[in-house]
């Protein structure tokens, strides 16, 4: 029998009352009827759509209690990207990235919550169907059991085609209320949910009150930005997070909302992993565009970084240039983030304690900003072991450790590991970069007892080093040579690699430019501690001007620079190059044939990178010039082709004598 109209209009009636009491419930929190009311029309609903199952339409509030019915999940195809999301570790990150966007981009800053990931699908106004991420492209059609969600609309009033993507999540009470009967616990709320939300029987899904945020909306004809379509879904009745905020692209406020949602995680009813930035604009957004993985237009700001679990096996203590101590753990190779981690530094004595942290722990290791390993928490107690302590004397030469602040240090300027630390530094690619000559080099010259400081790096005769294994005329030339070469670096340098604290390459140039362009002039100033040359200087601090002074005053340091200096390091600053040299400073020259006055060619390479100009090995129509030999060949064809300047050895010996 057919429902007669007075049925099937109380059935819709009865339908829509039950929606404005679902949307009161679970969506606005305020219900306006009592339980028992609701549960009276819901009743007559269910009965009536029973008796008359044409009236039962897949909207309809009675859906929201599921079935018994197994569903299978079929595969749906996603017709919206749905993407993962850039990530960062940091605030800095963030900043870095927002600071990319043309100034004053609005963009909004949320929540990441911490669910499962859903598009719903409306036709119509009607919810077809609700698909998880899948691969992204494809994904399992769970809608039966999304309907059981009280906070899904299944009717909207909209009537094009309308993807709205959400999170479905369990609360944090619900969770541990489910996981407290569990004979397995779950161990957070998410994993729960996803176990949940692919139940064979939707009713099941019905008895957990499982919640969603919807936070994306993509309509047939986009509104004009971000804000706009949060707006259109919060009047079709969705739930969206209420900690949604618009603002200007600015690092303050951007400062202020991850200060302010770091601090109220842990307080909220649900979980979140981080927050989430996106530019608003809809046509910037497009501007922006996506890569393989996930948009441009948006960036996801994680609480936690990547991290593994491993066992510290022993914890060793480094020293450096300085006498400075680092503990530093050893542990069990573990791969985070991408690469293979076996040591992480601890820091100091406050930062084990902090940890508690003994030798045979298993420990939590985070990559933090995506590089440096650290160690977060312990996992697993080694029962028994005492908290790890730092030693009172220096491992490597037995002195007495001194305490400053933070940290221990070796005292001994001779300790044997401060020498091979300033060693290394000396040697270091940033600073006389010596080619040829590395770390492990180094250890052996050490050992051996051929050097002990950095002078004898030049004095060192290294032929002798043929007698020994490994040691090459191959091996032994090149080392000879990234010597040689090192003899040249400019006076900036030399400074640098002496390793003064706190004196780095931007105080030395700082103080160069201000005047002090030779070595007398600072230990002069050292001397007569005329500390007012340093701190008159913008940007040094008196920190820095007593640290450079102190050094420059110890004896080792001036023999040190004596010997230096007798084996012709450079230790003054050069004329500085202001002139521009109009055919070269900036300007790109490929090179090609053969010249009589430059042989081999690479010297009139050099030529040219000594005026500032580039040396580029192909010809473009962004070369500036070929300069083109006798013999030119298939360059000086492209050179004409694309109408770039050439020029001929005897023009070329005129522009550098144009250019001094
Ligand atoms: P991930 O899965 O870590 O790449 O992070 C991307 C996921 O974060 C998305 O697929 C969403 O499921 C989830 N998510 C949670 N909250 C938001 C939000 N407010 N905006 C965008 N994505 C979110
Ligand atoms: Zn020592």
């Amino acid at each position: 029998m057919a429902a007669d109209r007075s049925r099937s209009e109380e059935a819709g009636h009865l339908a829509e009352l039950l929606r404005q009491y679902q949307y009161e419930y679970y969506v606005l929190g305020h219900p306006s009827v009592g339980d028992l009311e609701y549960d009276r029309l819901l009743a007559r609903l269910s009965a009536l759509e029973n008796e008359f199952p044409e009236l039962k339409k897949p909207d309809s509030p009675t859906q929201r209690v599921g079935s018994d019915l197994e569903s299978g999940f079929p595969e749906i195809a996603h017709t919206v990207p749905v993407l993962s999301l850039d990530k960062a570790y940091s605030p800095e990150e963030v900043i870095t990235w927002m600071k990319k966007l043309p100034e004053g981009t609005e963009f909004s800053a949320e929540q990441k919550i911490d669910g499962i990931s859903i598009v719903l699908y409306y036709e119509e106004g009607v919810l077809q169907h609700a698909v998880t991420r899948g691969n992204g492209f494809v994904g399992n059609d769970v809608t039966d059991n999304v309907r059981t969600i009280g906070s899904v609309p299944l009717r909207i009033p909209y009537n094009g085609s309308l993807a709205v993507r959400g999170e479905i999540y369990l609360p944090k009470q619900a969770f541990a209320a489910i996981n407290q009967t569990l004979e397995v616990p779950f161990a957070n709320p998410r994993n729960l949910a996803a176990g949940i939300i692919r139940r064979k029987q939707s009713r099941e899904v019905a008895s957990v009150p499982l919640e969603i945020f919807v936070y994306e909306g993509f309509f047939e004809v986009p509104p004009p930005d971000h804000k706009t379509v949060l707006e259109q879904l919060k009047e079709f009745g969705f739930r969206l997070n209420p900690h949604t905020e618009f603002m200007p692209a600015g690092e303050e406020a951007l400062r202020r909302f991850i200060e302010r949602e770091t601090q109220n995680r842990l307080r909220l009813p649900y979980e979140i992993d981080g927050l989430v930035f996106k530019v608003s604009s809809l046509r910037d957004r497009d501007a922006l565009g996506y890569t393989e993985h996930h948009p441009k237009w948006a960036i996801a700001y994680k609480f936690e970084s990547p991290s593994g679990e491993t066992v510290v096996e022993r914890i060793d203590v480094q020293i450096g240039r300085t006498g400075r101590m680092t503990p530093v753990a050893r542990v069990v190779p573990v791969e985070i983030g991408g690469s293979v981690i076996s040591n992480v530094t601890l820091h100091n004595q406050d930062y084990i304690d902090m940890l508690e942290l003994s030798v045979g722990d298993r420990v939590q290791v985070s990559k933090r900003g995506d590089v440096i390993p650290a160690v977060e928490q312990v996992v697993e107690k080694n029962e028994g072991a005492p908290i790890y302590r730092m030693p009172d004397r220096c491992p490597e030469c037995g002195a007495d450790i001194r305490i400053s602040g933070a940290h221990r240090y070796c005292p001994d300027y001779n300790c044997p590991a401060q020498k091979r630390g300033r060693l290394k530094f000396f040697i270091g690619r940033d600073q006389m970069n010596i080619e040829n000559l590395g770390g492990e080099t180094m250890d052996f010259l050490i050992e051996k007892g051929f050097i002990s400081s950095v002078e004898d790096i030049y004095l060192f005769d290294y032929n002798r080093l043929a007698e020994y294994d490994g040691f090459g005329e191959k091996k032994i030339a090149l080392i000879r040579n990234g010597v040689e070469k090192s003899r040249k670096q400019p006076f900036a340098k030399v400074l640098v690699s002496l390793g003064i604290p706190e004196l780095g390459p931007k105080t030395v140039s700082l103080l160069i430019d201000s005047g002090l362009n030779n070595i007398d002039l600072w230990l002069d100033a050292a001397k007569n501690r005329k500390k007012e040359l340093f701190d008159t200087v913008k940007g040094i601090g008196s920190s820095i001007a007593d640290s450079v002074t102190e050094a420059l005053n110890s004896p080792e340091m001036m023999r040190v620079i004596e010997a230096l200096r007798k084996a012709g390091l450079s230790f003054e600053a050069e004329k500085k190059e202001t002139a521009v040299n109009v055919h070269f400073t900036g300007r790109s020259w490929c090179v090609t044939g053969s010249f009589d006055a430059f042989k081999p060619r690479d010297l009139a390479k050099i030529e040219i990178e000594k005026r500032g100009g580039r040396v580029v090995s192909s010809v473009s129509a962004k070369t500036d010039y070929l300069l083109a030999g006798h013999d030119a060949g298939s360059k000086l064809d492209k050179a004409v082709a694309v109408g770039v300047s050439v020029i001929d050895e005897k023009r070329f010996l005129e522009m550098l004598k144009e250019d001094q």
